[in-house]
């Protein structure tokens, strides 16, 4: 998937973490931002993604040593991310913004026909049996989608005020 539907993905989840938990606007900005970083955070392995490009080092150390969607594709590295979280006493709501943020990102990963290590250091690629070309209709569908969605879940309350005075 592209980084624009991995992105798109990550600022839904941030989006109904902040209307669920009722979070003020410094604190739904919050969540989706980290959602969004998040759910492209898993693509340091590939030096050409956009989360690559600005850690250049780490991502061509990580690529070198464990290969593209394997490790940051990984139960194990989401686990390791979330005990970090736990360490640094992150609130609930950023945590779930994260953590969700990065599972969009394999999973979406998971629809491609490369799929991903899920179970890193098995060496087996997992992947749901429908999968889609990256850059191809489907991903350009999802992101609008996950776009829309989106705009829909933070502004669905003046949305709804704005027909009412139509209808
Ligand atoms: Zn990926």
């Amino acid at each position: 998937m592209t980084g624009k539907t991995h992105s798109s993905a990550g600022l839904l989840i941030g989006a109904m973490v902040a209307t669920h938990f009722e979070l003020d606007v410094f604190e739904s900005v919050t969540a989706i931002v980290l959602a969004g970083i998040a759910s492209l955070f898993p693509d340091i392995c590939h030096t050409r993604s956009k989360m690559g490009q600005r850690f250049k080092l780490t991502s061509f150390i990580i690529k070198h040593l464990f290969g593209h969607r394997t490790f940051t594709h990984s139960f194990l590295f989401v686990l390791i991310i979330y005990y970090l979280l736990t360490l640094i006493q992150t609130p609930l709501y950023y945590m779930i913004s994260i953590i969700c943020g990065m599972l969009s990102h394999v999973l979406l990963d998971m629809l491609t026909p490369r799929g991903v290590r899920l179970l890193f250091p098995i060496p087996l690629r997992v992947r749901f049996p429908i999968q889609f070309k990256t850059g191809g209709l489907v991903d350009l569908s999802l992101a609008s989608t996950f776009s829309l969605l989106t705009l829909y879940i933070l502004f669905e309350a003046p949305i709804k005020r704005v027909l009412s005075t139509w209808i």
